[in-house]
């Protein structure tokens, strides 16, 4: 049998190389090929693969008790990073809880919002409305109220029907006539008639990514957006919602994607990053109103998993949060990541044949996307068929570079993109040799 399905990928597919170790920004398979990981992965390993310190808090908190669960007991790990998230959060958040990854992050923020409603006799605020473009986690709830199609369709008819603006993507959105403020407030603005179109009674929360991440490559918020959105749910009583699972905990240069919003989430999730990739761990932040509403009311939160406030998991991530603290990796992710966008350009401008495939380059920090197209002044996509992002892919592993591509998702109107978000301990040889990396495979794919 040589054909393997992407189940087969996730355990044995011969075609793809074994890992052997990592080492720093490198991942090394078993011939002894050195990947430069521009990716993270899925912008997870933000301290690289080989901190020793973390390594030590997991093996310190193993050697402990690994495990106990939280009906029983909580533990110092979940406690202390709890204690840090909460700290280092502008929001106005009271609890954290912790889970195994992202899409049961959104799940559990799902059913906050619901049971904070219920706890308030609103009991028909039960409808989440999310982005045309979004993903927000690949269980049936999450899947359902994401706006991702591709992800979508194979699952049709979902949970539950989903109701989606539009993505909040310039690059494709914004109209030559208007500024950036303005496109921002009209987008926003979807919202609005989409909650009225519902019935304001019937809605229960906005879900969006601050920075979308995977499904369209960086795509970053107009300015003002998300003021805008943060009055229109405080008018209609809808939750905001923010999923930072991909774009949070330092990608962008702040700890929070949202501070360079000025706006705060009711719920914000977060996960990847957290724990940098040394153990799989996510958690939602949990502002006061909901909490007390919770604890006012039937004071009890009709959810729970087996692995919740997992020791080990909590400890990796409070080690990860001390050592971004420590290495002061804020700085450079926004270092890095300018150094970044810039070197990038200036590769795809010195090529030719490439530079006019590039429509784009965005995002912020060390979260970049790169979209593109067969015909820069149209900004017509590739024939998604060629499926250009995935020989990229293949070229990138070729040259030792990993980059997280991903085809058109948007009703088929977006181009093939290429997420960057590596490691924030990266320095300019890993930026220069990212760039040239990138260019290379991009000009073998196209031709
Ligand atoms: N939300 C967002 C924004 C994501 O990018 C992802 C994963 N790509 C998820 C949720 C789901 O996270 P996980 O894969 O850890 O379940």
């Amino acid at each position: 049998m040589n054909k393997h399905s992407n189940i087969m990928q996730r355990t044995s597919n011969p075609q793809l190389p074994t890992i052997a170790k990592g080492e720093g920004v490198y991942l090394i398979d078993k011939q002894n090929n050195r990947y430069l990981d521009a990716c993270g992965g899925a912008a997870v390993s933000c301290l690289g693969h080989s901190n020793q310190r973390v390594k030590q808090a997991i093996i310190d908190q193993i050697n402990a008790v690994p495990y106990a669960h939280t009906s029983f007991f909580t533990n110092d790990s979940q406690e202390l990073l709890a204690e840090h998230l909460i700290a280092h959060s502008e929001g106005d958040f009271s609890q954290v809880y912790f889970v195994s990854g992202g899409s049961e992050a959104v799940e559990t923020s799902l059913k906050l919002a619901r049971q904070y409603f219920l706890e308030k006799g609103k009991t028909d605020k039960k409808y989440f409305i999310a982005r045309k473009q979004s993903y927000h986690g690949n269980t049936l709830g999450a899947l359902a109220i994401g706006g991702n199609l591709w992800r979508r369709k194979p699952f049709d008819p979902l949970l539950a029907e989903g109701h989606h603006i539009s993505a909040c993507y310039e690059y494709r959105e914004q109209r030559e006539s208007e500024t950036n403020f303005e496109y921002g407030q009209r987008i926003a603005n979807e919202l609005e008639t989409m909650i009225l179109d519902l019935g304001e009674e019937n809605v229960a929360a906005f879900v969006a990514e601050t920075v979308v991440g995977a499904t369209a490559g960086a795509l970053t918020p107009p300015e003002g957006y998300f003021k805008r959105i943060r009055e229109i749910c405080d008018q209609y009583d809808v939750l905001l919602i923010l999923d930072e699972v991909m774009c949070g905990m330092g990608r962008t240069g702040t700890l929070h994607a949202c501070e360079q919003e000025g706006v705060q989430g009711d719920l914000q999730t977060i996960a990847k990053g957290i724990a940098a990739g040394y153990q799989a761990l996510g958690a939602v932040l949990i502002s006061k109103k909901i909490v007390d509403a919770i604890d006012n009311g039937t004071g009890f939160f009709q959810h729970g998993h087996t692995y919740i406030g997992h020791p080990t998991g909590c400890a990796a991530g409070y080690a990860t949060q001390l050592e971004i603290q420590k290495q002061n990796l804020l700085n450079n992710v926004k270092r890095q990541g300018s150094n970044l966008k810039k070197a990038l350009k200036e590769s795809f401008d010195a090529d030719v044949l490439v530079s006019e495939h590039i429509g784009d380059i965005r995002g912020r920090g060390l979260f970049l996307g790169v979209e593109l197209v067969a015909d820069k002044a149209s900004k017509q996509p590739f024939d998604p068929a060629l499926k250009l992002h995935k020989h990229i892919k293949k070229k990138a592993m070729e040259n030792l570079l990993m980059v997280y591509p991903m085809g058109g998702t948007l009703d088929g109107v977006n181009g093939d993109h290429i997420l960057i978000a590596p490691p924030f301990i990266i320095d300019e040889e890993n930026v220069a040799q990212i760039a040239e990396r990138l260019n290379k495979s991009i000009r073998e794919a196209i031709l």
